[in-house]
């Protein structure tokens, strides 16, 4: 083969090349400019497209603006005016510091630029298209800068080709503009698609308003706040309930010291403090705000910037997890489907009435008020059916809150079961249904570990000894953590390098395959991470034993099992769901009811 000559690319190419990398598609250009107006320090920047981007994309702010020299330097690759020196990369408190966005963005578009610093009167336009240069001209504009993007990738014809469609594109503007306009509270933000207004936000809002305003939202009723700190970290925010968790992870952000980024080791530390709370498939809503020092965090490691680097990722992912963890445990109300005590704090005593109270009033008839005796009352004069209030429990009773403190109801009374399977329940205010096998899950997996976490695990011993080899991998996982399996009720001994000895299992795994228990536990540990506490590597053979050990679906129940299984989730610390996340109850309000049946509540 002929030898090729070697040429440096031109600057237009290269361009084009960089592109590739910063300028994906419509949503990769609004993140650039949004983020150049926040660096501009914007108090407003509004956001217009059409045709999900791929006609225009307009992104303009009230920030410093440029003069013209700094304009015509701004167009260039790596011209920024960010960072100086290397080590500026460091310690970086803008969004921006490559200084390749607005040239990457112009050499795959035509592209104007109008901007003006607020000190001068008047503004520079430049216009590019392709790359190309094409005019540069004094104009008349307000203070600030507004960059056009019309006929995006109308050069690269393979980029245009792997568009998705108009609503896809747009859904991904819609995201990264949710994103940004979370991280930067104070800043006023619109968004428009071909002439309708999106969102309209208001500048100084809070974080709780902004998360009302984009994504209807009511923290206070529906997530639970975060507050963790610890030496390497502080996280606040807010995370979902594992009962409303979504299909996919758009609604799971993270804000790096302001910036949005996300860093796999973050999702996988949600994972974990999730675990046991909701299903595998399902991403609960998390705002987490993490801030730390700087130069703890590396957000050189990609040309979006979206995704980071920590420089001690275990501490990192130990708050995480502890963070979420303590949020959703602070009040067990965290899970809670019914969600009602904070719609409904103050019971109100029913109106003074004489005879069968209505039908309408059933939401206000609520203990603590005493019952008429008569079960059932049949149609009243009114033609309305007579209420059948819950009988008065004593003081004290089981009927009231249960004993943990986190019921999930100030009164219930059992119906019956439906289905052969599910208990439904009246409550204060409304109907629950439970799947018995689910919640008897729950009650047995805490159950067995607080036995765990008590170091109170009796010992079961094996019929005969069983030798169990294990890849080197997980042989060392369950190698390291020898001591802490004997304090926990195995009986096990090493054989060789990678096969044990077991010769008796923890009692409240219920006679579970030795080989089995080994290797789930060698995978607790390696999703734990450092955090190799007992209680952790114990879940998974846990949540296994309480399935298999749990009434089975489709038994029959009678009294005295269900109030023991109503009793015992009464207790629970997370009574909502099994340990592997389905749902123990679901719940329908009596406010859902009246508007079902076409009621005013
Ligand atoms: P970077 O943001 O990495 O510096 P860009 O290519 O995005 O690189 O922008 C280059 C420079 O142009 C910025 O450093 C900034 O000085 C200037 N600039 C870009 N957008 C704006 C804007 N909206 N307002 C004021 N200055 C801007
Ligand atoms: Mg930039």
């Amino acid at each position: 083969m002929p030898e090729r000559p070697v040429y440096i690319l031109a600057d237009d190419v290269i361009n084009k090349i960089a592109a590739g990398e910063v300028v994906e598609r419509p949503s990769s250009v609004v993140k650039e400019l949004i983020e150049n107006s926040l660096d501009a320090g914007a108090s407003r920047i509004d956001v217009e497209l059409s045709d999900g981007g791929r006609r225009l994309i307009r992104v303009a702010d009230d920030g410093a603006g440029m003069s013209r020299d700094n304009a015509l330097l701004a167009v260039e690759r790596h011209a920024t005016s960010k960072i100086r020196a290397v080590e500026d990369i460091t310690r970086i408190g803008t969004l921006g510091f490559r200084g390749e966005a607005l040239a990457a963005i112009s050499s795959v578009c035509r592209f104007r630029l109008q901007t003006r610093p607020a000190s001068r009167a008047e503004g520079t336009e430049i216009t590019i298209s392709g790359g190309k240069l094409q005019d540069v001209r004094e104009t008349g504009c307000p203070p600030g800068t507004s960059v056009e993007v019309r006929a995006l990738f109308f050069n690269v014809p393979a980029r245009r080709r792997f568009l998705r469609s108009v609503q896809t594109e747009l859904a991904r503007v819609k995201q990264l503009f949710a994103v940004y306009a979370l991280a930067h509270v104070k800043v006023g933000m619109s968004l428009a698609a071909d002439g309708r207004t999106l969102y309209a936000l208001p500048a100084g809002a809070t974080r709780e308003e902004r998360l009302r305003d984009l994504f209807r939202l009511d923290p206070s009723a529906e997530l639970r706040p975060v507050a963790h700190a610890c030496e390497t970290v502080k996280i606040g925010g807010y995370v979902g309930l594992p009962a409303d968790a979504g299909p996919d992870r758009s609604g799971q952000m993270f804000f790096i010291n302001g910036r949005p980024a996300s860093a796999p080791l973050l999702h996988a530390a949600l994972r974990e403090a999730y675990r046991s709370l909701a299903p595998r498939e399902r991403y609960p809503a998390v705002f987490l705000f993490l801030e730390t020092a700087p130069e703890d965090v590396d957000v050189n490691v990609h040309p979006t910037k979206q995704e980071v680097r920590f420089h001690k990722p275990t501490q990192v992912r130990d708050a995480v997890m502890e963070a979420v963890r303590t949020a959703l445990a602070q009040a067990s109300d965290a899970a809670n489907p019914l969600r009602s005590a904070a719609q409904h704090p103050i019971l109100e005593p029913p109106p003074e009435k004489t005879g069968a109270p209505c039908r309408t009033d059933r939401n206000r008839q609520l203990f603590p008020y005493p019952a008429p005796a008569a079960p059932f009352i049949p149609e009243n004069s009114d033609g309305a059916l007579a209420s059948v209030p819950p009988p008065r429990p004593e003081e004290g009773s089981a009927l009231e809150t249960g004993a943990g403190g986190h019921a999930p109801w100030r009164w219930r009374r059992v119906l019956g079961q439906a289905g052969g399977k599910y208990a439904i329940l009246e409550t204060d205010d409304g109907l629950a249904i439970m799947d018995p096998h689910a919640a008897h899950e729950r009650v047995l997996y805490e159950r067995f570990m607080r036995q765990i976490r008590a170091g109170n695990v009796q010992s079961q011993g094996l019929l005969a000894a069983e030798s169990v080899e294990l890849a080197p991998k997980e042989a060392a996982m369950v190698c390291a953590a020898l001591d802490l399996l004997r304090r926990m009720g195995f009986g096990i001994s090493e054989f060789d390098a990678e096969t044990f000895l077991v010769d008796a299992v923890p009692a409240c795994l219920g006679g579970a395959q030795p080989k089995t228990l080994l290797l789930e536990i060698a995978a607790c540990l390696e999703a734990a991470g450092e955090k190799r506490a007992a209680v952790k590597m114990m879940e998974e053979p846990v949540a296994r034993a309480a399935c298999k050990a749990a009434v089975k679906t489709g038994k029959q129940l009678d009294e005295q099992d269900m109030e023991a299984l109503l009793q015992g989730l009464e207790a629970a610390e997370m009574p909502y769901t099994c340990p592997h996340g389905r749902p123990t109850l679901v719940y329908f309000s009596f406010r859902e009811l009246d508007k079902r049946f076409g009621r005013r509540p």
